[in-house]
């Protein structure tokens, strides 16, 4: 379904939905398209953009998903800060003393590199990459 906002010659401007837009012109063309103050057959769609009514709502959904998705990497963000300790770019070798040092347990996040974190997975030193979202984003 189409809304559109409609002109009259009379000055007069309303709103009617249709099908499409091809039944708009057809309705036009047929002279069945009449304005609702005056009758006359004299209308047209004035350039203020139409509404879209989509039956799926796809592209609504998916922002929502998204969002959705990006509160809980947030989420998991603020977990991560909260209980883990921030290395920063020490963070390969950081995980390398955690690892080998059998008196710590902590847990550490930080920066690394693709190959650093293969260099640390193949050391059988668990690592894990997660998606970082900014805070500051919306
Ligand atoms: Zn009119």
């Amino acid at each position: 379904m189409i809304k559109y906002n409609l002109i009259c010659k009379c000055g007069n401007t309303f709103e009617s939905w249709f099908s499409s837009s091809s039944e708009f012109d057809f309705l036009c063309k047929k002279k069945l398209m009449k304005c609702i103050y005056c009758e006359s057959s004299a209308v047209k769609k004035t350039v203020m953009a139409p509404n879209l009514y989509s039956k799926s709502n796809k592209v609504f959904k998916k922002t929502k998903l998204e969002k959705k998705i990006k509160k809980q990497l947030l989420d998991f963000r603020k977990y991560i800060e909260k209980n883990c300790k921030n290395v920063g770019e020490n963070f390969t070798r950081e995980a390398r003393s955690i690892h080998y040092d059998k008196t710590t347990s902590q847990s550490i996040y930080g920066k690394a590199t693709a190959e650093e974190t293969a260099e640390l997975l193949e050391e059988g030193i668990e690592v894990t990459t997660i998606p970082w979202v900014d805070k500051s984003e919306n």
